[in-house]
């Protein structure tokens, strides 16, 4: 049976952002919703200073407290180790967002999307509003929403629910990799089936020493850290997943 995981290879993460900006295109999340994030660090003593960064996402534990503490089991573990969500079960209620201790659920707290749909121009009686435009091309979804979402769950989670990472399991049912796999320049993003021995990810942790994140919670969290970033070394490893 597959079992996804994803390996991040601080050593070839230059914290570009290009992973969050393709996941929020893919998934058509709202503004202020990110189910790819990253953690910026400074470290060092002046002058001497950089910037550390941590892809975060979805961690898609195995013990996963999102899941067991979800009274309507909207929160669910697919058989390939995904961790699911199923907004029309989903009450709401907010508890897998107290329980995650990652802080990678987030709640609509409003109808998604408004901005397509706003009256405001920028100047009066001269420039149309985002409404006028979407009227004239009789729009009925906001202009750069992905429809491919649609095939797994709703395209755009509704107001009053939560919503997070899927490990983009639309895409990996057509054999496609994540959004933020495919959209990552530097190959930092890595994924694949941990219970394969030769998947990349498998041999990667085979190859690296690994850490995941508050690993002493128990979570047994599906996504892993490897190296430390060293703009020497990135160079004679760009593009390469081993
Ligand atoms: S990271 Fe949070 S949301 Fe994801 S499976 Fe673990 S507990 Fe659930
Ligand atoms: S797995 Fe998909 S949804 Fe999750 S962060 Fe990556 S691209 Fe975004």
């Amino acid at each position: 049976m597959t079992k996804w995981a994803m390996v991040i290879d601080h050593q070839k993460c230059v914290g570009c952002g290009a992973c969050i900006i393709g996941c929020k295109t893919e998934n058509n999340t709202p503004e202020g919703i990110y189910w790819s994030y990253k953690i910026t660090e400074t470290v060092g003593t002046f002058p001497s200073v950089r910037y550390h960064y941590i892809p975060t996402l979805c961690n898609h534990c195995d013990n996963a407290p999102c899941v067991r503490g979800c009274p309507t089991k909207a929160l669910h573990k697919t058989e390939d180790g995904i961790t699911m969500h199923d907004p029309d079960k989903c009450i709401g209620c907010k508890y897998c967002m107290f329980n995650c201790p990652y802080g990678v659920i987030y709640f609509n707290w409003r109808k998604p999307h408004p901005e397509w749909r706003s009256q405001e121009v920028l100047i009066e009686g001269c420039t149309s509003s985002a409404q006028e435009m979407a009227d004239k091309v009789k729009g009925r979804v906001t202009p750069y929403y992905n429809p491919e979402r649609e095939s797994t769950l709703d395209g755009i989670r509704p107001k009053g629910v939560v919503e997070k990472c899927t490990f983009c399991d639309h895409r990996l049912k057509k054999g496609l990799l994540p959004a933020c796999v495919e959209a990552c320049p530097a190959d930092a993003r890595i994924f694949g089936d941990l219970n394969n021995p030769s998947s990349a990810v498998s041999r990667l942790l085979g190859k690296y020493r690994s850490y995941r994140l508050k690993e002493h919670l128990g979570t047994s969290p599906k996504v892993f850290y490897i190296r430390s970033f060293n703009p020497g070394a990135y160079i004679q490893t760009k593009g390469e997943v081993s």
